[in-house]
């Protein structure tokens, strides 16, 4: 193509490529959604570089799909028009650690556990940690969220200021330092969650917690999943402020024990996490203890020692994983909605009758804490009648969360997958959407076919 020889000459020569092997990385996320091959792959090193590549695109309405680490969920960096892949891995850089302001300047292409150990020389730590070591960039831009958002919350809390590359070029700030402000839209917040429709991010100043003095990780086994989420539901109702909280089904804990060579009871679980000084620490963990046993659990098994308590939360993280490879061939497929808490038992119990009645197996987890969980399905994507059962169940469990103030995508975001249901939970308000798109993307070129429903 002619304008792929004109865009080389923008960058270096081994920073775009056509090489099949980068093609087909970039076609795919993680999930069961078809890949599809952008044109061409680009890895800028600038904010000048991304400048240049979005003003050359904006002028040929050339479409342009940004990829972080590509660990996403709902076919958000398939570049479905073709176009440029813009990948993020070389601007890794952690520009400024700085702790008295508890914050931190970072290229978009760092992951989050790279920054976590450079922070850890610094006693701080970044809270937000999505199952896959995901790039900052892209977790701002889907507005992740994980296993501590019950206690430090998601993405779009801890980012501060963005560094943002508009489609035709124009570099802008978001934000500033300053932990507070009334100042202008609140464009940080617009751009987090924006999932590359907007912009490209080539900074990100995020918000860094201390590392907390004393730490108390458990695990909590119920005789049903019921009753670990009427437990979970006491917990955080009663005021106790737990930094974790996921639910672990059964079958989920049956497949993490394989994976993970752990032997914990292949039961209903919580795991809990506890942050804060030995005395205080007690207290709350006695009282959450308490509230559990009301719902038959035989007690806290406590993991003391920091080893036995990073192997729980390494088995946690890798619990998706635990599904992908006992199921070669075949793809992930995952639900994501958010309830309010009241509706939290029943919408779990409901996401378990909708897979019974469709005869698919699948495992119910999540950061139940904050009402969000996820049913966990692996399909055959090249099976008509397995995608169209497990999305016959997504659609149900969806469903059953918006007719009682839930979300579509408590985390994972739209992408693709979601579109469908933004007009039901957003009605008028997707026009505001769009219109905010036509503004900052008049040709369409960031990511199209993501986000919104066509106009
Ligand atoms: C096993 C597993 C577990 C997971 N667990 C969680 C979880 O607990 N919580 C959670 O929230 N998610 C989870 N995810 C989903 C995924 O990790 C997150 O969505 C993550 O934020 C994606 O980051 P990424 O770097 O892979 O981004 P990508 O997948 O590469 O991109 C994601 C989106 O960001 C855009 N993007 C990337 N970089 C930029 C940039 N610099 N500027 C603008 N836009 C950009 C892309 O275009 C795309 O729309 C999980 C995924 C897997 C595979």
């Amino acid at each position: 193509m002619e304008w792929i020889d004109s865009l080389r000459k923008l960058l270096k020569e081994d920073q775009v490529t056509m090489n099949p092997t980068e093609l087909e990385r970039h076609s795919r996320d993680e999930s069961y959604h078809a890949p599809h091959l952008p044109d061409v792959v680009v890895f800028p090193e600038n904010r000048e570089e991304v400048s240049r590549i979005l003003r050359f695109a904006n002028d040929r309405e050339i479409p342009v799909t940004p990829f972080g680490l590509g660990s996403s969920l709902e076919g958000h960096v398939i570049p479905y028009k073709g176009g440029i892949s813009v990948d993020f891995q070389r601007m890794n850089k952690i520009l400024e650690v700085r702790p008295q302001d508890m914050l931190v300047r970072v290229q978009p292409g760092v992951t989050r556990s790279q920054l976590n150990r450079e922070l850890k020389k610094y006693g701080l730590f970044f809270s937000v940690d999505p199952g896959a070591d995901a790039t900052l960039g892209g977790m701002a831009a889907t507005n992740a969220s994980g296993t501590t958002a019950v206690r430090y919350g998601v993405m779009r809390d801890q980012v501060r200021d963005l560094e943002v590359v508009l489609s035709d070029g124009r570099i802008i700030r978001t934000g500033g330092r300053a932990a507070k402000s009334s100042s202008g839209y609140h464009l940080t917040g617009l751009f987090v969650g924006s999932e590359g429709t907007l912009g490209l991010f080539t900074e990100l100043t995020l918000r860094v917690f201390g590392i907390p003095e004393a730490i108390m990780a458990a695990r909590a086994v119920f005789p049903t999943v019921k009753q670990a989420v009427n437990a979970a539901v006491s917990i955080i109702s009663s005021g106790i402020p737990v930094a974790r909280l996921e639910l672990v089904d059964a079958l989920s804990m049956k497949y993490l024990n394989e994976h993970s060579e752990t032997r914990y009871p292949a039961a209903p679980t919580l795991f809990l996490e506890f942050h804060g000084n030995e005395a205080g620490l007690k207290r709350d963990v006695v009282f959450a203890e308490e509230l559990a046993q009301g719902e038959e659990c035989q007690g806290f098994q406590f993991e003391t020692d920091t080893k036995a308590r990073a192997k729980l939360w390494e088995a946690r993280h890798h619990l998706a994983y635990a599904f992908i490879h006992r199921s070669p061939g075949k793809r992930l497929m995952v639900t994501d909605v958010c309830v309010p808490m009241s509706e939290l038992a029943g919408a779990v119990e409901h996401a378990r009758h909708a897979l019974n009645q469709e005869g698919m197996e699948g495992g119910i987890l999540g950061h139940i804490g904050d009402g969000n969980y996820h049913v966990l399905m692996m399909i055959d994507p090249t099976d008509p009648r397995d995608v169209e059962k497990a999305e016959k169940i997504n659609a149900s469990i969806v469903e059953y969360a918006l007719g009682r103030g839930g979300t579509c995508t408590g985390e994972h975001g739209v992408g693709v997958g979601k579109i469908r249901y933004l007009r039901r939970e957003h009605k008028e308000a997707v026009d505001v959407m769009m219109s905010i798109k036509q503004a900052l993307d008049p040709k369409g070129i960031l990511n199209p076919g993501k986000k919104l429903p066509p106009r």
